[in-house]
């Protein structure tokens, strides 16, 4: 019988989980703790566990790590992992460090199914769902790699990562339950205890799951958006075909987020496609009063894919107009282009847009 990983439970789980074994409720809390406080990989560590507990569970779970199998650093410091799983398969994480804050961009599927035209993941199709161990591990993993002179606060429980987006290899919304465990884990006291305004996860567009999300995880959400004309956007992402810009924008509308939150939106900006004067105005048009940000992505060429990055006077036009009507707008250039770790580069979409949404969001919009 294979054994149970300890890190796919959530601490209720573990709790559940201890009273099975007719272990006191505590005990599961305990567990729990070991596994991302120290983080430890070895029953033997568990030192407030009686001996024979600590057997028990070594006979029954087992504790899951990744190790890093490569890391490339680029010149900007953006550094991209790569990290082997058990059945052979690999994903990707990438760190991107700024003056005052580092964000981790996270995977949450092996592949995608979307097929998003700009995506290099989605020419790769869907092989398999990360399990939340999986998604978990990729934090931890970071974590103890990099060097605390990266720690911007000095806080080592997280290492040096302020921020989590899910912005990595896959569709966040399509691997549902194990995002809701992963995110629990995440966001738990006794587990990693990143707080949720320091967390975003990205969707193409599920709207069903959307309004679940929000009910069920506080946290950021963005949305990739590219265009909010039909004929374009199912061009660019299919999933347009089952759930148009009308549909999408009405569940952002709807989306359960406390106040001060904002959706942002996501707009690679691809010349002769989606850059013009006349999409920009359209774009304010359709977003009217929402409250959201617009990060702007010019688009980053990869080999392969068809499209080109606009003139830089063509992306501050665009976000001029956006600027104009009143929307808060940034211009997101990608990073790590050097070693494929920007946006579409990754087999993935990781991007400049690697930000948490932040209200204390310092980095002024570029182009004034
Ligand atoms: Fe999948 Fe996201 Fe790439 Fe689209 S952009 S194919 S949803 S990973």
């Amino acid at each position: 019988m294979s054994k149970l990983d300890l890190k796919n439970f959530t601490r209720a789980a573990l709790v559940d989980y201890a009273k099975e074994l007719s272990w006191s409720p505590f005990r599961g809390n305990q567990i729990f703790s070991w596994l991302y406080r120290p983080g430890i990989s070895d029953f033997a560590q568990m030192t407030d566990l009686a001996k024979v507990a600590r057997l028990e569970l070594a006979e029954r779970t087992m504790i899951s790590r990744l190790v890093p199998e490569k890391r490339e650093v680029s010149e900007d410091g953006t550094i991209k992992y790569a990290f082997r799983l058990d059945d052979g398969q690999v994903i990707e994480s990438v760190l991107i460090p700024e003056e005052d804050r580092n964000t981790l961009c996270v995977s949450s599927q092996v592949g995608c199914a979307m097929g998003c035209q700009f995506c290099l993941t989605g020419t790769m199709g869907f092989k398999r769902n990360l399990s939340p161990a999986e998604i978990v591990n990729q934090i931890m993993a970071v974590r103890d790699d990099l060097p605390m002179e990266m720690c911007n606060s000095g806080d080592r429980r997280n290492g040096c990562i302020n921020n989590l987006v899910f912005m990595g290899m896959g569709e966040p919304l399509a691997n549902f339950d194990n995002l809701l465990t992963a995110l629990e884990i995440l966001m738990d006291q006794s587990g990693l205890d990143f707080s949720g305004r320091r967390v975003t996860v990205s969707t193409c567009g599920l709207v069903p799951r959307m309004k679940e999300l929000g009910e069920r995880a506080v946290i950021n959400l963005a949305v990739s958006l590219h265009s909010v004309d039909n004929k374009i956007r199912s061009q660019l992402m299919p999933v347009n075909d089952k759930y148009p810009v009308e549909v999408l924008l009405e569940a952002c509308r709807n989306y359960p987020m406390p106040n001060r939150r904002m959706i942002m939106f996501e707009y690679i900006l691809i010349k002769g496609l989606n850059d013009s004067d006349g999409d920009a105005r359209q774009l304010a048009r359709k977003l009217g009063d929402m409250r959201c940000k617009i990060n702007l992505l010019p688009f980053n060429p990869c080999p392969g894919l068809p499209y080109e990055q606009p003139s830089r006077d063509r992306i501050m036009a665009f976000q001029k107009i956006l600027w104009d009507a009143g929307f808060t707008v940034f211009i997101r250039f990608s990073r790590g282009g050097d070693i494929s770790a920007a946006c579409g580069q990754l087999a993935s979409r990781v991007s400049a847009a690697g930000h948490a949404i932040d209200d204390d969001e310092e980095s002024l919009p570029l182009g004034d």
